[in-house]
C-alpha cells in the first residue's frame, strides 16, 4: 500500500495566520486560525496548533508550502507561492465551477478571473486603502464596540438604509461616530458599512469581468451580511464555504502535494 502523503499549506497574512493540513491531497485533515499575522507569533502558533489537531509532528509532514503577505519570512516553509496562485487552487478544489473569486482579507481586497480547470487568468487589487478591506470593519466594529463576528447578526436587524458617503476609512469613523450621535441605530450602521464596501469591492470584481460561479474567500467570508450586500451589488449569487478564510493556506496544502508528486515522477523516470 503506498504510504501516505502529508502536506501544509500556511497562510501568513496581514491580519491572521492560517494552516491547513492535507492528507494524499485529497482530505482536509486540520485547520487553524490565529487571529494575528505576518510579524507576531501567529505563524507558528497555527502550525503548533494546526499539528496538534492532526495528532501530527513536523516530522510527519512532507512538504510545507507558506503564501500570503508574509510567506518569505516563515522558516519552517520548503516553498513560497503567491496569494493569487493559492487562493485559484484552493476555490477550485472547493468549487470546481469556479470563475469568479471576489477575495476581502485584513488589508486588501481582490477580484480573480479564474479559466477551464482553475487558472488564473487575471486579476484586480485594492491594497493601497483600508477602505473595502477587513481592516475597514475592524476600525467600524471597534466604534460600534461589537466584535466583527457579530456584524453579520445586526445587518440581518436593519429595517432602514444608511448612507455612508465617505471613501476613506478615516472619515468613514467620523461619519460613523456623527451617525451615532444623531441616534442611528448600529444596525442600520452596519448595514450602510456593508453596502459601502460591497460598491468599493464590486466595481474590483466588475473591472476583472464577472462570471458564475462566483466565490468569495478570506476573513470576511464569514461575515454573511457582506456576502449579502455583494450579491446584491454585483447580481450574482455568491458562495462560501466554511473554510473560506484558510483558502489561501488549502491552496498552498494543494500545492506542496503537487511537488510532491513531481519529485516521485521526476525520481521514478531516473
Ligand atoms: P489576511 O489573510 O489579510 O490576514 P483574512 O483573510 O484572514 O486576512 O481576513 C481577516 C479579516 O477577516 C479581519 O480583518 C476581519 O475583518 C475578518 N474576520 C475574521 N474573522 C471574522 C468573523 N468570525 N466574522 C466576520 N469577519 C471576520
Amino acid at each position: 500500500m503506498a504510504e501516505t502523503i502529508y502536506t501544509m499549506g500556511v497562510d501568513v497574512g496581514s491580519t491572521a495566520s492560517k494552516g491547513v493540513i492535507l492528507k494524499d491531497g485529497r482530505e482536509i485533515v486540520a485547520n487553524s486560525v490565529i487571529d494575528v499575522g505576518a510579524g507576531t507569533s501567529g505563524p507558528s502558533r497555527a502550525i503548533s496548533e494546526v499539528l496538534e489537531k492532526a495528532g501530527l509532528k513536523i516530522e510527519d509532514i512532507d512538504f510545507i508550502t507558506a503564501t500570503g503577505y508574509g510567506r518569505n519570512s516563515l522558516e519552517e516553509a520548503d516553498f513560497q507561492m503567491s496569494e493569487l496562485s493559492c487562493h485559484a487552487k484552493g476555490a477550485y478544489f472547493l468549487f470546481p465551477r469556479v470563475h469568479t473569486i471576489i477575495d476581502i482579507g485584513g488589508q486588501d481586497a481582490k477580484a480573480l478571473k479564474i479559466g477551464e480547470g482553475g487558472v488564473l487568468e487575471n486579476f484586480v487589487m485594492n491594497d493601497k486603502c483600508a477602505a473595502g478591506t477587513g481592516r475597514f470593519l475592524d476600525v467600524i466594529a471597534r466604534v460600534l464596540e461589537v466584535d466583527v463576528s457579530d456584524l453579520e447578526k445586526l445587518d440581518s436587524k436593519s429595517d432602514k438604509d444608511v448612507t455612508i458617503s465617505s471613501t476613506c476609512t478615516v472619515f468613514a469613523e467620523s461619519e460613523v461616530i456623527s451617525q451615532l450621535a444623531q441616534g442611528t441605530k448600529i444596525e442600520d450602521i452596519v448595514r450602510g458599512i456593508h453596502s459601502a464596501i460591497a460598491s468599493r469591492v464590486g466595481s474590483l470584481a466588475k473591472r476583472v469581468g464577472i462570471k458564475d460561479d462566483v466565490i468569495m474567500t478570506g476573513g470576511v467570508a464569514l461575515n454573511g451580511g457582506m456576502v449579502r450586500a455583494l450579491e446584491k451589488n454585483i447580481g450574482h449569487k455568491i458562495y462560501t464555504s466554511p473554510y473560506c478564510q484558510l483558502n489561501g493556506a488549502l491552496g498552498a496544502a494543494i500545492f506542496a502535494y503537487q511537488k510532491i508528486q513531481n519529485n516521485m515522477r521526476r525520481a521514478a523516470a531516473k
